[in-house]
């Protein structure tokens, strides 16, 4: 233990675990602030389809835009929100929001777009996800078919048959399932076939050096062919190259997103990318 280590190590230990709970706590109340006080926001960010240059789908991206502070980022509240639980409430307040986006965007006209929304492990594993899901569905008449779920595999590892049965849930309610982040979990790829999803996401660690690296670049390309091989559709994100995108092609990647394509953006921003993006990407393509 820290104390076994001497005075010091424990003393310091302390203070700073002190220190980072005062810290949370500061956070926590923040953020029941900020869901109150609606300094929440979404950006979306395009998923191209790489052989049509087509928009595949949007993800939803959460912001908080805090009062004298700016932009604090998702790295930092989500997982305070994931220990506090805060982060049931946050991620309805998402999904909400993404059903309302769709019926304005739908309304204005503008091709229907499908947009993926990121649940967080304790999101999936406790309270009841599905009929949460079912209720914001049905309160905003929004198509099933419309919302992706964006989940690490992290939490499938440990909890494979649970998640497995709720997944399965949320499939037949008409959803598509994505792991987020692929191959940054201890994953057997056995694992996979069991789990009902749609497709998975190369983490950006491995696009990054896809072109300089032997080793991303096996790894990018045995992603492809076995996620093929189970029948999914594999989308790579953080590219941000002219190079990375020639690979992923190359290899037979289905979609990309990242910022060569667009960083994330406001809605007002997005709507009028969602009309000109097969134009715009056509020529980067
Ligand atoms: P993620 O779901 O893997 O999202 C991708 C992250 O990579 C986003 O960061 C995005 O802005 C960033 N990104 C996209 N393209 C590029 C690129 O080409 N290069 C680089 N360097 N970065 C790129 P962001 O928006 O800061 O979100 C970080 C993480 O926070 C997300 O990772 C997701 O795990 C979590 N998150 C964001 N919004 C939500 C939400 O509404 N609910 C939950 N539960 N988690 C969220
Ligand atoms: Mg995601
Ligand atoms: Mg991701
Ligand atoms: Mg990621």
């Amino acid at each position: 233990s820290a104390k076994a280590r001497g005075g010091g190590t424990y003393h310091f230990f302390t203070k700073t675990m002190n220190e980072s709970a005062v810290a949370r706590l500061a956070i926590e109340n923040d953020l029941r602030e900020a869901l109150k006080e609606g300094q929440f926001e979404l950006y979306y960010q395009p998923k191209i389809e790489l052989l049509s240059g087509k928009l595949a789908g949007l993800e939803a991206l959460i912001r908080w835009n805090q009062p004298g502070r700016g932009f604090i980022s998702p790295m930092q509240f989500i997982p305070v929100a994931e220990e506090t639980g805060l982060i049931g409430k946050i991620g309805e307040w998402v999904l909400r929001r993404v059903c309302d986006q769709i019926r304005e965007w739908d309304l204005l006209g503008l091709p229907p777009v499908s947009i993926a929304v990121n649940l967080s492990p304790r999101q999936l594993i406790e309270g009841r996800i599905t009929e949460t899901i079912s209720r914001i569905l049905d309160e905003t008449a929004t198509p099933a078919s419309r919302i992706v779920l964006e989940i690490t595999e992290t939490v499938m590892m440990h909890e494979i048959k649970r998640s497995a049965s709720i997944l399965d849930e949320l499939r037949k309610l008409g959803l598509q399932i994505a792991i987020d982040d692929f191959g940054t979990g201890y994953s057997s790829l056995a694992y996979l076939k069991r789990l009902p999803i749609n497709s998975i996401k190369i983490d950006r660690s491995f696009v990054r050096d896809v072109t300089t690296d032997p080793d991303d670049a096996a790894i990018t390309n045995t992603i492809i062919i076995m996620g093929h091989n189970l029948g999914l559709k594999v989308v790579a994100e953080g590219v941000e190259t002219q190079e990375q995108l020639e690979f992923l092609r190359e290899h037979g990647c289905d979609e990309i997103q990242g910022f060569l394509i667009s960083e994330p953006r406001p809605a007002n921003i997005t709507a009028r990318q969602i009309e000109q993006l097969s134009r715009t990407v056509a020529s980067i393509l």
